[in-house]
């Protein structure tokens, strides 16, 4: 009986004593797709099981098959690891809009913040600061940053589709959609915790001033601020900026410019890895010097690409899913393995060093980034682990044959295939 898998057992019999009695006899051994303590596969012969006569919203449900039907290798549960923008409400003013997913609504997203933000042309945020570092990455149109460091070095640049820009905590700056039609970007924010909507604003300061206070602070009569906004303007419709070079002009002092750009072009970078599977594009405090607290991969995964079973020794990762359809499954102690399935826009999280894969299941390419609060991008890979172990040592776990091991990739694809 013993090398009779229980699947092919159950496809030979009908449900009943002799089924009963092997499920038993192997209650002890679980999370092998042949004998699972949990999955669909055990309702064979028993179909009332597998109904959801319940209330349903099949326009949500859909969305998630690995959710309404877990493939069998899943069990347990963890908590809920994925979360969306799409369903976050939109605060919206002339100019633009954002919505945010923090820690008060995604509960395992410890260490990141999500914020997902709309410029029209020449739609301005406004001057600000806040005290976590803020990661951005532009996924639509053109967008000009300003940030001061705290040297007193000015900083002014145009980013575009793909690019990143990176304020370490408290320096102040401001974003201004340019043309055609402005911009819509992600910002993290390096805290779980941090929330979009209780920045510093240089309007709420000045309103929260007395007017001779502002007067002598900037050495001008105090009749000058009689005009200052009385409330926050946070997102408002401004003039688009002249030309990039003029403005730089405009901001450089006797200090000069920061030693190293707060922007960085991921997206149009050089990839770390290509294979036949797809493509990983890297940033981090590397080669994007100033981003000391935010690192992040860019991934691209070809249909049926598969971003390969590894985890990350350094951090929790935040993803942020741009395009196509993708399928994750993660791994931890318990044995726990849940999958959920992902959509652009979607957010999901993964806690450091739990083990987990990423399957393109759609027709077109699948992107997203991996963002980590870390310095430094760092994964270890299963078949890299497996592959430069005594291959005696792992033979001997996985009951396969040296000569078999000698055929797992050797060397890190980070996407299959290679
Ligand atoms: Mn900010
Ligand atoms: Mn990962």
């Amino acid at each position: 009986m013993s090398k009779v898998s229980r699947r092919n057992l159950l496809s030979a019999t009908a449900a009943g004593a002799m089924v009963t009695a092997a499920a038993s006899a192997r209650a002890a051994s679980f999370g092998n797709p042949d004998e699972p303590p949990q999955g669909a596969i055990n309702t064979k012969g028993n179909p009332a099981s597998l109904t959801d006569p319940g209330p349903q919203n099949p326009a949500i449900g859909d969305q998630f098959p690995s959710a309404q039907s877990p493939p069998p290798t899943d069990v347990s549960d963890m908590p809920l690891f994925w979360a969306s923008f799409n369903n976050a409400p939109k605060r919206i003013q002339n100019g633009g809009w954002a919505r945010q997913v923090t820690q008060a609504d995604f509960a395992i997203a410890e260490s990141i913040s999500g914020v997902d933000m709309r410029l029209t042309a020449g739609g301005i945020r406004e001057m600000h600061w806040h005290l976590a570092a803020e990661w951005g990455f532009v996924s639509y149109g053109n967008c000009r940053v300003t940030v001061l460091d705290e040297m007193g070095r000015a900083y002014v640049a145009d980013v575009k589709e793909g690019d990143l820009w990176y304020f370490p905590a408290g320096l102040p700056h401001s974003l201004q959609g340019l043309g055609p039609d402005g911009c819509e970007f992600l910002l993290c924010f390096d805290d779980g915790k941090a929330t979009e909507y209780n920045t510093l604003l240089v309007t709420d300061w000045l309103a929260h001033t007395p007017p001779d206070i502002l007067a002598e602070n900037f050495g001008v009569p105090v009749g000058t601020f009689s005009k200052i906004p009385l409330h926050q303007l946070y997102i408002f419709q401004g003039k688009l900026p002249g030309a990039l070079l003029a403005d730089q002009a405009a901001v450089k002092g006797a200090k000069g410019f920061p030693p190293h750009p707060f922007t960085f072009s991921l997206g149009s970078s050089a990839p770390v890895r290509k294979t036949k599977g797809g493509e990983v594009r890297i940033a981090d405090s590397n080669n994007f010097i100033v981003s000391k607290t935010i690192a992040a991969a860019l991934v691209t995964l070809h249909p049926g690409g598969l971003r390969e079973m590894h985890w990350h020794p350094n951090a929790d990762e935040w993803q942020y899913w741009i395009k196509g359809k993708g399928r994750m499954t993660v791994f931890d102690s318990g044995p726990k393995a849940v999958t959920m399935d992902f959509n652009p826009g979607d957010i999901g999280y993964v806690k450091r060093s739990n083990g987990h894969y990423i399957k393109n299941i759609g027709d077109g390419d699948l992107q997203f980034l991996e963002v980590f609060k870390s310095p430094y991008f760092a994964d270890v890979s299963l078949s890299d682990w497996m592959t430069h172990t005594p291959p005696a040592m792992v033979a001997q776990h996985l009951n396969v044959d040296e000569a078999t091991i000698a055929k797992f990739p050797s060397n890190k694809p980070e996407i299959m295939p290679e």
